[in-house]
This record gives structure tokens, sequence and C-alpha cells, in this order.
């Protein structure tokens, strides 16, 4: 069963109705993109472009996620699935794939975008029951970043492996929708909010850091608390969104743990994670989530300018641990407020 993606981002910026901020307006839109919803707010002085501008990124979001995305038959990405090796002349293909086994070798393969079998196997989407033990472990047989042979720009796949990038390159693109705002248009106050990863450029108007909330895991659209930010990216994994219940009424989420196979049973219910790079933040909210709270938490403790907010319910009471830069206080009303020290 598909439920409605409702993630974090209620951006308290939406709420003001000031649109000045000294010489720079603020513009917003917000569409559908990447099988998700979209949303761009930056600030320009330049107001003739602003809504070509919008226009432009809108376009490279489709484009993009027509390069990258397993699920169009036409995708780089699908091509090379296909026939198992290609030259591939697309930087930002290339690049995303590359920092993908990057990334699954800091994360220990908990972040593995190899597992194209086994999460066709899963189909949460689509399913709504569990697979055969068989079954599972032959995908498992067929997965690993070492089955990926990159010699300059020709990529070969062994194992019989194939890529699933699900859980990197929605983050990646709103990459590289930031890059063309400030390279192209030299606008660095901006926020990109694809279905809940966020790029946040600058700050809002330039002038104050930006708030985004945190989304409560348990009750849908409500959340737990705003985060104070500039400059970042932060990106939300949770198991409360994409999932199905099976006959006996268990969960099944769209995490898979790439060590059994099956959905994680790690105890996290959400994991927000901070970075310098929203593909960076993507691929490991979804590995600290399989990590765990406190394998993930000393994880992000080491990793150099990573910042990571973990829920869980222990004796169904919500728990919140994060990494020491971040700061919270708890408002009258019940809600944390969080600040990156
Ligand atoms: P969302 O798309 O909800 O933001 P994630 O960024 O956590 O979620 O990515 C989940 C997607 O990544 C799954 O739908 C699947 O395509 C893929 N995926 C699932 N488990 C893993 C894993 N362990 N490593 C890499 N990709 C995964
Ligand atoms: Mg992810």
């Amino acid at each position: 069963m598909l439920i409605k993606r409702a993630l974090i981002v209620a951006v308290a910026a939406f709420l003001l109705l000031s649109c000045r901020a000294g010489e720079l307006k603020r513009y917003n839109r917000s569409g559908s993109a990447m099988g998700t919803s979209l949303t761009v707010i930056f600030f320009t002085d330049d107001s003739k472009r602003a809504n070509e501008i919008m226009d432009e990124l809108f376009i490279l979001a489709d484009d993009l996620e027509n390069r990258l995305s397993t699920k169009k038959a036409e995708s780089i990405l699908s091509e090379l699935n296909s026939k198992r090796e290609l030259v591939i002349k697309d930087k930002v293909v290339l690049e995303t794939i590359k920092e993908s086994i990057e990334l699954a070798k800091v994360t220990d393969g908990r972040f593995d975008p190899s597992l194209y079998h086994l999460i066709k196997l899963w189909d949460i989407e689509n399913n709504s029951a569990v697979p055969g033990e068989e079954a599972i472990k032959d995908r498992l047989s067929h997965r690993g970043v070492e089955g990926i042979i990159i010699d300059g720009n020709h990529v070969r796949l062994e194992n019989n492996i194939k890529l699933d990038l699900g859980a990197i390159a929605k983050g990646k693109i709103i990459d590289e929708l930031a890059r063309r705002l400030q390279e192209r248009y030299h606008i660095d106050n901006f926020l990109i909010n694809g279905g809940g990863d966020i790029r946040l450029g600058g700050r809002y108007g330039g002038l104050r850091k930006w708030k985004v909330a945190v989304a409560d895991p348990y009750n849908n659209g409500e959340i737990i608390g705003l985060i104070e930010l500039e400059n970042c990216s932060i990106v939300t994994s949770g198991n409360y969104e994409r999932y199905f219940i099976d006959e006996k009424g268990d969960r099944y989420h769209h995490i898979i743990d790439p060590e059994t196979g099956y959905p994680s049973q790690s105890g996290v219910d959400s994991v927000t994670v901070i970075s310098d790079s929203t593909s960076r933040s993507d691929a490991l909210a979804t590995a600290l989530f399989i990590m765990g709270s406190e394998a993930g938490l000393a994880f992000a403790e080491k990793q150099k300018d990573t910042e990571a907010i973990f829920i869980t319910k222990v004796d169904n009471k919500i728990e919140i641990k994060q990494t020491e830069r971040i700061k919270s206080t708890l408002n009258n009303e019940k809600k944390w407020n969080f600040t990156l020290e």
C-alpha cells in the first residue's frame, strides 16, 4: 500500500506572507517531479527572470529523473542494467554511480546501490505479500558494489547485479538544481525540497536561518519540532510512508537491510541526516536507518560535518537521540527546537 508522502517540511518560511527582505524578493513554486512533490523557494532581485528560472529548474528535475531513474525504461541507468556494460558520457549519471560506490564503502554496505533484484522482489509499492526465503537468499547473492567496474567512462556490471539508485538519486537531482541556481543565476539564498530531501542555500532572505520541520513518524501530518539551519542539506528516511501490511498485520517498509534481505528492523522509525550535500545526506539517511540509533550515532559522530537525529520508541515513549553538535530545547507546545552549534 502506498501511503501518500507528506514528509518533513512545513518550512516555517512558507507561513510568512511578507515577501520582501531588503532588495531581494521571494519566489516559490510547488509541483510534482521525481515521483514526489518538489518545492523551490529562492530570493532574487531579478524579477524578470524568476519565472523562467523556475520553469528551467522543474524541467531540469524531470530531465535528470529521466536519466537516473530505474523506474524509467529509457533512462541511462536502465540501459546500463540491461546491456550490462555501457560508455556513460553523462557526467551526472557517472558521478552518481561513483558517489554511490564510495558511500557503500563508507557505510560498510548498509547503503548498497546494487540491490535492484532484491528491491524488485519486494516491490513494496505494489506488493502485499512477503517473498519466499529462497527467493530472498537468491537475490542476496547478486549484490555488492565490487560488481561495478568503472574504467574511465566505461561501466560494467558483474555478478549479475543491477543498480537501483533510489536512495541517492533524489538527493543528487536536488544538488544539481542547487548548482544551476548558484552557478548560472548567482542565486545563493534558496530552499529546494523534493519529497523531504532538502537543500538549503544560504539563509532565508539572506538574513536569518531557515527553519525546517522534522516530521513526527507516529502521527501523520504532525511534527516533532523545528531545526534552524543554513547552507546545508537535510534528508529524512522513515518507515512510515512507503510500506505494506501483510495478512498477519505486520508492516514491511521500503528500506531493505542488505544483511538480512528484509526491511530493516533496527528499531529506528525516522532518521534525519544533515551534511553538506543532499546526495550524501540521502544515502546516509538510508544507511543510518539500517545501522540503528546506537551504531548510527557513533558512525555519524566519526564522519566530518555529518549530523543526525534518530527517532525511536522505547516502551511506548518517543526517544530522540542526536549527534553532539545538535542542541535542543522543548517549547511550551512540547515541540523541539533544534539548532546546530
Ligand atoms: P525515500 O525515497 O522514501 O526518501 P530512501 O532515500 O530511504 O527513501 O530510499 C529508499 C529507496 O532506496 C527504496 O525505495 C529502494 O529503491 C532503495 N533502497 C532500499 N534499501 C536500500 C539500501 N539498503 N541501500 C540502497 N538503496 C536502498
Ligand atoms: Mg535515502
